[in-house]
């Protein structure tokens, strides 16, 4: 009898060579949250994924870190067995004795046909022999305590319950992204979910020090510190933009500034998806949430980049972003008060209707080229690893 955990992934779109792609990505980083003293062999078998763990594996501290991986459906700490049927019943009672249960069911899965008995005679076998010895009801739609079986060629595996996992895709699978991550609510919402999509992000940070306190960038290195959880290396640029923001603040049509200062971000982390190759940004804008969120003003920040800038969050609610960066735990962090590179110099009345000629006729009257130059000179690039 060995010791393993069966891991169910979702998405069934997934097919032919991309699914291996995926299992392959999903096995290497269910390695990374792994230590060699807990695991035997990892084996990927028709739609799951196997670990063999060691007698010293720790399943509660498993189950938090499987439980933080992107890709995984569900998962369950179970037996596995050679496909014998005596061998069954008896890991079977043996699974469920412990559990306090009034009802019960067996359910079978087969991903591999070759026994003797299908599915629905296992289930009848096996609930038999459990019934003789504790007398309990058998209950296919609600039952109390479940014994799932599954065969495959490397024999039979039981467990009793099923872990949810994260879902999603394992990052990685999707390439990569810049995500421009102010300490603010919305953007490590915003990068969580397109991790979840499968894709590995660089963080672009843009402050105003010695203007403002170093407190935004703390708070962006506790944010990258946990959402590194969750693709176990990341890259984060720091970037001076105080200079940037005087240039704009003293030559620049006031309505335009924040609009100005986005535009400029945004071209700086397009350098940066040019150093990384990445593919796209991503940002936590979102319709209509503050007056200058609007179509046109996204549409005039987006104008200067041709990479695709992806805004998962365009369509929430404030709500409902609060609540995801509380169930992620971003949100204690967010809220801790720092000045943002914005907040310094904002004018009360921004621009919600601007037009590309005008911002690019002010954008003529500005000296730009050295000091985006010195910019990404200055950078400081960090770098963040867990699960090692
Ligand atoms: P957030 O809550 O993410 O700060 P927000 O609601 O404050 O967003 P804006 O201030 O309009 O909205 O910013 C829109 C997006 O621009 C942010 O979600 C983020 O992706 C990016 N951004 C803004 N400021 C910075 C910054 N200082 N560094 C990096 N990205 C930034
Ligand atoms: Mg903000």
């Amino acid at each position: 009898m060995k010791k393993i955990v069966v891991i169910h992934y979702g998405e069934i779109a997934i097919k032919g060579e991309n699914r291996i792609y995926f299992e392959r990505q999903l096995i290497k980083n269910i390695k990374r949250v792994l230590s060699k003293t807990e695991y035997i062999e990892i084996q990927r078998l028709r739609g799951r994924i196997i670990i063999f763990l060691t007698e010293a594996a720790s399943e509660e501290s498993l189950a938090i870190r499987l439980g933080n991986i992107f890709g995984i459906a569900n998962f369950s700490f179970g037996v596995g067995v050679e496909t014998d049927l005596q061998v069954m019943k008896e890991t079977a009672w043996e699974l469920i004795q412990p559990m306090a249960f009034e009802s019960f069911s067996v359910n079978t899965r087969r991903a591999q046909k070759e026994f003797e008995l299908n599915s629905m005679q296992l289930n009848r076998e096996v609930g038999g022999y459990i019934q003789d010895r504790c007398k309990k009801r058998v209950d296919l739609t609600n039952p109390e305590a479940t014994v799932h079986i599954e065969l495959t060629e490397r024999g039979a595996f039981l467990f009793t319950r099923k872990l949810p996992g994260l879902r999603g895709m394992p990052v990685g699978v999707s390439e990569r992204a810049v995500s421009l991550l102010s300490s603010g609510i919305d953007s490590p919402v915003a990068s969580h979910m397109m991790m979840k999509r499968g894709v590995h992000l660089v963080y672009a940070h843009f402050h105003s020090q010695p203007y403002t306190s170093k407190a935004s960038q703390d708070n962006t290195e506790k944010l990258v510190e946990l959402l590194t959880k969750l693709q176990y290396y990341s890259k984060v640029y720091f970037v001076p933009f105080i200079d940037i923001q005087k240039e704009i603040m003293t030559k620049a049509p006031a309505p335009f500034r924040v609009l100005l200062y986005r535009r400029y971000m945004i071209r700086l982390s397009e350098r940066i998806a040019g150093i990384e190759r990445c593919r796209a940004l991503v940002t936590g804008e979102n319709v209509a949430q503050v007056a200058s969120q609007t179509l046109s003003n996204i549409r005039v920040v987006g104008e200067v980049t041709s990479l695709p800038i992806l805004r998962p969050l365009a369509g929430f609610d404030k709500d409902e972003i609060v609540q995801r960066a509380r169930t992620i735990g971003t949100y204690d962090i967010s809220i801790a008060p720092y000045e943002d590179c914005c907040t310094l110099f904002i004018p009360d009345k921004p621009a919600t209707k601007a037009h590309s000629d005008r911002l690019e006729a002010a954008e003529k009257l500005l000296e730009m080229d050295d000091l985006l130059d010195e910019a990404m000179q200055r950078a400081e690039m960090k770098i963040f690893r867990s699960g090692e």
